[in-house]
């Protein structure tokens, strides 16, 4: 695989924040599944776990860079620089620039029911935000006791568990967040316990983190040459703390 990898990039503290994309690179296989180092994403990472583990012992604190609010905003009306990108569940309980103690300009989220990848809407958010913007890392939230995740649950056991539901919520709920927990339930998890939700939990946030990368050329590409760092993590919403999954 080394001789298809491509060139490191030089002075990369350097390079402009949005890199013109070659439009006759080919896609191939060996480009789909590496994953280069990334570092900038790598320490946009640390970062954000340092200040979730500032959230978890001190309560939010949102950093402003040392100017007043209004002085922040202004600065901020003349352009936007996101450090992350983080795809989020919609729960009212998992707001990322409160658990990860940021604020104003610092995060681009996306959210949706149950942190799913699984429409252009949310993948081409992604790619605007990385390819626009900047942002080297993307980060795929999902979170403990997800009601989501657990409506799935409940239709891998019962097909009819959505049947009082709006035909909408319904269809989203079979047509994307099934298949994870059908993934888990062949793995042989076959009891539906905790721990079977919370492999659900977290094979959830997998599919999205593959979602991201199988829907998007571009994504996959970027995280090929290092550019962006996409990373799958969970929300414990009693003790307040992110882990990588
Ligand atoms: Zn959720």
């Amino acid at each position: 695989m080394d001789a298809k990898e491509p060139p490191p990039r030089a002075a990369a503290d350097a390079a402009p924040a949005v890199a013109a994309d070659p439009p006759t690179e080919p896609d191939s296989p060996e480009v789909a599944a590496s994953v280069a180092d990334c570092p900038a994403g790598d320490a946009q990472w640390a970062s954000l776990l340092a200040s979730n583990a500032a959230f978890v012992a001190h309560g939010w604190r949102p950093t402003l860079a040392g100017s007043s609010v209004s002085s922040h905003r202004e600065a901020l009306a003349s352009g936007q620089s996101p450090s992350a990108v983080v795809v989020a569940c919609s729960d009212s309980r998992v707001s990322p620039e409160l658990l990860f103690a940021r604020g104003l300009g610092e995060l681009f989220v996306i959210r949706t029911a149950g942190n799913t990848a699984a429409y252009a809407s949310t993948v081409a958010s992604v790619e605007y935000a990385v390819h626009n913007l900047g942002a080297p890392l993307v980060v795929v939230l999902g979170h403990t006791g997800c009601g989501a995740v657990a409506a799935a649950v409940a239709t891998a056991a019962d097909a009819g568990a959505m049947a009082s539901q709006p035909s909408t919520l319904a269809t989203f709920v079979k047509s994307t967040l099934l298949a994870p927990v059908r993934a888990v339930w062949a793995r042989g998890q076959g009891v539906v316990d905790t721990d079977f939700v919370a492999a659900c939990e977290a094979e959830n946030v997998a599919t999205a983190v593959r979602s991201l990368v199988t829907k998007s050329t571009w994504m996959r590409k970027a995280r090929a040459r290092g550019k962006v760092k996409v990373v799958g993590a969970m929300y414990n919403v009693a003790a307040g703390t992110v882990k990588e999954v």
